[in-house]
């Protein structure tokens, strides 16, 4: 799910986006309700040289697509990574142009954060993410405001894999996802370390004998009949 917009249209949001009173209904999704096995597999804080291509391997050699929140400076690295695993069919959402903590930048900070990592999306792939996931999965409530002109949702997660733990090992980062899945689950991993790599297909086999199904945010989503929201929190 993407759309097409100038990046003039985004300075004009930009511009014109002041806070005011929205209700918090389905903007934040944490899972969907369904009794479909399905699930997200959602990977952050890429793209990374190291880890994202073989990540992508093993996607394509299982047939699943995933959703990739990445960061605009990372992007600004290795364009040509984006645009593979936006050409290998995976979806991509923002992940902040720096991976600052979002709640706690300036208003005007916020809005230049989401509207360069916009652009920088815009300027490889000539469309917009509609989904951003913040770093460390906090706004301050109020700025839910300044984000909606720009994306559909903030995606959360369901079950946090823990791997950017380090010490935690590859089977036990597959043990707790396993555990813990039900259907419409979003489940949170970060291509940026080796134990990623093990994990996933470790999950992938498991899950896939349980009769679990993969699919994109945008697709999950589309499947659920409500979306539970929000674990953000004003602090
Ligand atoms: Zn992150």
């Amino acid at each position: 799910m993407t759309c097409k917009i100038s990046f003039i249209k985004v300075l004009l949001i930009l511009s014109i986006a002041s806070p005011g009173i929205l209700s918090a209904s389905d903007f934040f999704i944490t899972s969907v309700d369904t009794t479909k096995k399905i699930a997200a597999l959602t990977f952050d804080d890429g793209p990374n040289i190291y880890y994202t291509r073989k990540l992508l391997k093993i996607l394509k050699k299982n047939n699943i697509k995933a959703t990739f929140f990445l960061i605009g400076k990372q992007i600004e690295r290795s364009p040509e990574i984006l645009i593979q695993i936006d050409e290998e069919g995976h979806e991509t959402g923002n992940h902040s142009y720096a991976h600052d903590r979002l709640y706690n930048l300036s208003e005007t900070g916020l809005k230049e954060d989401i509207a360069k990592s916009q652009y920088i999306f815009y300027t490889y792939l000539d469309k917009l993410p509609v989904f951003i996931r913040p770093p460390y999965g906090k706004i301050r409530w109020h700025d839910q405001n300044i984000f909606k002109p720009y994306f559909d949702n903030i995606i959360l997660w369901t079950i946090d894999s823990r791997d950017y733990k380090k010490h935690l090992t590859a089977d036990q980062i597959t043990e707790r996802v396993v555990e813990r899945i039900h259907p419409g689950a979003i489940i949170l991993f970060h291509d940026s370390n080796p134990r990623t790599i093990t994990a996933v297909p470790q999950i992938i086999n498991e899950l896939k004998s349980q009769g679990y199904r993969f699919v994109t945010i945008s697709e999950l989503i589309e499947a659920g009949a409500n979306k539970n929201s929000n674990i953000c929190e004003e602090f």
